[in-house]
Formats: C-alpha cells, sequence, structure tokens
C-alpha cells in the first residue's frame, strides 16, 4: 500500500486555501503598492486592506476600525498585553491569566513579572475549564487586565468566555482573550461576550502565515510597544503586508460564510476518532472536557507511552499528528496544560493531539482508526511504563 499522506495537525498550521492563494497572487505582481504611497499603486494596496479589515471583523462582530493588522498572534498577543500593562502601570500592576495559555501570553505575562508586574494564574477543573469563581475572587483593586483565552489550542476546551467577560465589565477591567484557535470553528462575538481586545491569526484558519489581527474596542487605550511609521494606528509601523492581509480577509471570509456546515463536519471527524480510539485501545483516555471542546480537536493519552514515539511512528505511516502543542514538542517538559489539568508527569508524556480541518474526509479517520491500535500495541510491548503495571 501507497504510504498515505494524511494531515491531523490543524491546531499546529493549516493549509492555505487554494482561494486564499488565488487572492492573494494579484496583491504580489501587480497591485504591489505601499498603502502608504498617494500614487495609484497605494491607493489599490490601501483599498485591499480596508476591505479586508472588514471581513476580518465581520468574522468576530466588530468594526473595521476595532482591527489594526499585526505580524501573527503572538505579536497581536504582545501588543495587546503589554500595550495595556504599560500604559496601566500608573492604575496598577496586577494582570489575571488562566495556567492553561499558550506560550505567547504566558511567557508574555511571565516577562512582565519580572518587570514588576504581579500575575494570579487562575487555575483550571481537571476537564480544563477555567475557574471562573477563583477568576473573580483573584481581582483587586490594582487589576489592570484579564487574559484568558478563548479556547485551548493542547485540549480543545472552549472556555467559559461570556462570563469571564461579564465579569471583568463589571469590574471595569479590560478583558483580552486569545482566539486564535476558536477563529473558524466557533462563534465569537466581541459585543455578546464583553470582549475589549481579541488575538486572531491567519495561518490558523487556511490563510497565509506572518499576519495576524488584534481587535480593539473603541475607547480601549494601549501603549505601543513598536514605534517607527505609525502604521496600524500607530500600534504596528511596519509596511502593511498587504497581500498577506488579502489572504487572511478572504479566509475569514470564507470562515464566516460556512462556520456552521465546516464545524458540523469537524465534529462528525472528531466524534468518529473519539469513540473509535477509545473503543479500541485500552487504557486510553481523552484529555479535555467531552463536549465543551473545539469541533476539531482529539487529544488522547495513552497509559505507558511517550506521545513522541507515538508522533514518530504514526508519521511513519503517513499521519501528521502532535503531541501537547507544536511549541513545546521540541521542549522534554510535560505540557504545562496537562500538568493543569492533574495528570502526573508520566500521564502528561503520553499525549496525542489530533486536530481536523474542513478538509479532512472520513475515510482519512477510519484509516487513522485503523493504525493507531498496531502502533499503540508495538510501542507498549518495548515499553517498561507499561509491562511494570
Ligand atoms: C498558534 C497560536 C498562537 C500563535 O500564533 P502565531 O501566528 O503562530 O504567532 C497564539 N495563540 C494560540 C492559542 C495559538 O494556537
Amino acid at each position: 500500500m501507497v504510504k498515505p499522506r494524511i494531515y491531523f495537525d490543524n491546531s499546529a498550521t493549516t493549509m492555505v486555501a487554494p482561494e486564499v492563494v488565488e487572492a492573494m497572487l494579484p496583491y504580489y505582481t501587480q497591485y504591489y503598492g505601499n498603502a502608504s504611497s498617494l500614487h495609484t499603486f497605494g491607493q489599490e494596496a490601501k483599498k485591499a486592506l480596508e476591505e479586508s479589515r472588514a471581513k476580518v471583523a465581520a468574522l468576530i462582530n466588530a468594526q473595521p476600525d476595532e482591527i489594526i493588522f499585526t505580524g501573527g498572534g503572538t505579536e497581536s498577543d504582545n501588543i495587546a498585553i503589554k500595550g495595556i500593562a504599560y500604559r496601566n502601570r500608573t492604575k496598577g500592576k496586577h494582570i489575571i491569566t488562566s495556567s492553561i495559555e499558550h506560550p505567547a501570553v504566558l511567557e508574555t505575562c511571565r516577562a512582565l513579572e519580572k518587570e514588576g508586574f504581579e500575575l494570579t494564574y487562575v487555575r483550571v477543573s481537571s476537564e480544563g475549564i477555567v475557574d471562573t469563581q477563583e477568576l473573580e475572587r483573584s481581582i483587586r483593586k490594582d487589576t489592570i487586565l484579564i487574559t484568558v483565552m478563548h479556547s485551548n489550542n493542547e485540549i480543545g476546551t472552549i472556555q467559559p468566555v461570556e462570563e469571564i467577560g461579564e465579569i471583568a465589565a463589571r469590574h471595569g477591567i479590560p478583558f483580552h482573550t486569545d482566539a486564535v484557535q476558536s477563529a473558524g470553528k466557533i462563534k465569537i462575538d466581541v459585543k455578546a461576550q464583553h470582549i475589549d481586545l481579541l488575538t486572531l491569526t491567519a495561518h490558523k484558519i487556511h490563510g497565509p502565515k506572518g499576519v495576524g489581527a488584534l481587535y480593539i474596542r473603541k475607547g480601549i487605550q494601549l501603549q505601543p510597544i513598536i514605534h517607527g511609521g505609525g502604521h496600524e494606528k500607530g500600534l504596528r509601523s511596519s509596511t502593511e503586508n498587504v497581500a498577506g492581509v488579502v489572504g487572511f480577509g478572504k479566509a475569514c471570509e470564507i470562515a464566516a460564510t460556512n462556520l456552521e456546515a465546516n464545524a458540523d463536519h469537524m465534529r462528525k471527524l472528531r466524534e468518529r476518532a473519539i469513540e473509535g480510539v477509545l473503543a479500541s485501545i485500552e487504557a486510553s483516555y481523552l484529555n479535555g472536557h467531552r463536549t465543551q471542546r473545539l469541533p476539531n480537536n482529539a487529544n488522547f493519552r495513552f497509559t505507558g507511552i511517550e506521545g513522541e514515539s507515538l508522533v514518530l511512528m504514526l508519521d511513519e505511516a503517513g499521519f501528521a499528528t502532535s503531541t501537547g502543542s507544536a511549541c513545546s514538542s521540541h521542549k522534554l517538559q510535560p505540557s504545562h496544560v496537562l500538568m493543569a489539568l492533574g495528570l502526573r508527569h508520566e500521564e502528561a508524556h503520553g499525549s496525542l493531539r489530533v486536530t481536523f480541518s474542513r478538509y479532512n474526509t472520513e475515510a482519512e479517520v477510519d484509516l487513522f482508526l485503523q493504525t493507531l491500535p498496531g502502533i499503540v500495541g508495538e510501542l507498549r510491548k518495548i515499553s517498561p511504563l507499561w509491562n511494570r503495571r
């Protein structure tokens, strides 16, 4: 049998949709002006930029002038969190976040801690849901920001964002959320969910890498952390990545149009995978919440097995998967997210993340279900942990 080439790592990055590539190409070869230039080339670029801004805004129920384009999700998180922290440092130095944030948020918070800010890392339940009561109790007079992700990139849990937004609003504290993984999979509504700042990136929703957005509610003030020509309201100076932004806009437009249908499709694949794996492999478990999770995320652990070996063996068999998140997979520490669920070290080491896209098929899931039990069995044969059990 020819080795398949199946991509189940869509939380790490996604295929750029052919329609997106097509929309981008003219902005490299024909409409390549600088959006700040006065001439026709510049005007064309500027027009494309503003049309794309409206499409990104529409995906999250924001106004176009509440969107700035950035160089990706990490950059948006930094601009938002440091921007609020530095702007309000005379008011207070306390920031609340969760213990399962993406490194783009977590490491930004750690950096601020080194500068004298004080952080509270709110705990999550064993299913990975942020404890909103603990969150509210941790609010202080000098709290200047709450930042909690919209949904988790490793275990896919969807956070009670609306409730957190209400708590933040009641206390008059700005609320930032990293919605990179939610975009295109579940509904995001910055108004209904009381969100003041929101991070997006194009490459997780079938757009190009290296372009993202930050939603900033009207009236929210940030101190710039990037200085230069004053692009994007002075918050992200640098000549705009017009082609990238056009691709991002197109990706948002497609995501918004087919949101429900795509989510249903991915949810079917997810359920097929979860039910199949748990039924066919003994001592296999699902990490995260059974239902309050992204439609495209399944995250398993298998007693006695290292996630890394599993990922490598699956790759040999033609399946791209991951252990934990792509960003932490080159470290040997167990995932901070799985540890926050209360798992033991050896349990947290044995995780496998399988994340689907609208391009995956049931046949691919079935092939995976035929392949995985054999690989788990092989690895367990040579596992001291499994044999000593
Ligand atoms: C991928 C990811 C990011 C980082 O986005 P980049 O565009 O790669 O910088 C941030 N947050 C979450 C939750 C992510 O999954």
